[in-house]
């Protein structure tokens, strides 16, 4: 474990805006970026995702495919108004469904995953090129792409800056950067009660919309365009979900299947095509709970009041 300062500012912070599972969040007063401090060494950090020890499992990435497949599509959906070529980087890509589903638009889709189950899943499974090593000039043969995207993953990165000036060099002249991340650094402390968990330490870092501009900056781009959801609506359903599921009788206890088989059935990548009629009455539940998720997170999100509460923001950025 080691102290480390702002990564934008440089400067040491006494403010702690989190703690959690043994590990503090400091607020930088010059920037608002929320980071870990003191944190683990570079090599437990990467030794989570090796070993398969993160927050979210492989399986899990793997099988819970409807619900990313449907944020795939609203992702894509922007990418594709930006986008222009067809060549397109996935850092983290999970189970790889925002990669097939670039596929099935039409992109040439690569993934870098670390964790190596996954990584396996999408070469031999989905057919498509992933590596597990983080991006560098090597990477796929100092193949240069024009768009490069990630999910939820910034606030993973070890050395953001590092990784940063990494897609800028793997991106081609004028390509397009395209993240989704949750901004924490910009919400009111009393709303972080609403926040099931910060996953610390998988998560090193929250940026807000001052910070992110601050690294894209330092990195080579120009921030173009940011679109911004609440995730209080999909919180609060979470919560009400849950406090309604205790009331049930073991909705599973009948059934022959087990929970893990039962999500596939709903959601593997090689089940996309499946009709609704195939789907079991259990999966079809579960179709649309991840449906109104969708809809909370993307739909009622965008409209909903946002200034100083949680949020996801997708940023779009282009290489200068
Ligand atoms: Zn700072």
């Amino acid at each position: 474990m080691e102290d480390v300062a702002c990564i934008l500012c440089g400067r040491h912070n006494d403010e702690i805006a989190i703690h959690e599972n043994g590990f503090t969040g400091r607020r930088c007063c010059q920037c608002g970026l929320i980071y870990v401090s003191p944190r683990p060494s570079r090599d437990d950090v990467l030794g989570i995702y090796a070993s398969d020890c993160a927050h979210v499992c492989a399986e899990s990435h793997i099988s819970t495919g409807y619900s990313r497949r449907l944020r795939a599509r609203h992702n894509l959906a922007i990418v594709s108004s930006f986008a222009e070529g067809r060549d397109i980087l996935e850092l983290g890509c999970g189970g790889g469904h925002f990669l097939d589903e670039a596929r099935n638009r039409g992109f040439s889709p690569h993934g870098i995953e670390p964790n190596p189950i996954q990584a396996r899943f999408i070469r031999e499974e989905l057919g498509i090129p992933c590596e597990e090593s983080p991006l560098r000039e090597a990477s796929f043969g100092g193949k240069r792409f024009d768009v490069i995207y990630h999910c939820d993953v910034l606030s993973h990165f070890f050395d953001p800056l590092a990784e940063f000036t990494a897609m800028h060099r793997a991106l081609k002249e004028g390509g397009v950067l395209v993240f989704e991340t949750g901004n924490l650094a910009d919400v009111g402390e009393s709303y972080f009660r609403c926040i099931p968990s910060f996953q610390y330490p998988d998560h090193l870092f929250f940026f807000g919309l001052r910070s992110i501009r601050q690294l894209l900056e330092r990195t080579g781009f120009e921030l173009t365009r940011t679109y911004a959801y609440s995730i209080l609506p999909q919180l609060a359903a979470s919560r009400v979900l849950t406090v309604f599921k205790t009331w049930l009788p073991a909705a599973d206890s009948s059934s022959s299947r087990p929970a893990a088989a039962a999500e596939h059935a709903d959601s593997g990548v090689d089940k996309s095509h499946q009709s609704a009629r195939g789907l079991r009455p259990r999966a079809l539940t579960k179709r649309g709970e991840q449906y109104a998720k969708y809809l909370l997170r993307y739909r009622i999100g965008r409209i909903a009041p946002k200034l100083g509460r949680p949020q996801t923001v997708v940023a779009v950025a282009r290489r200068r």
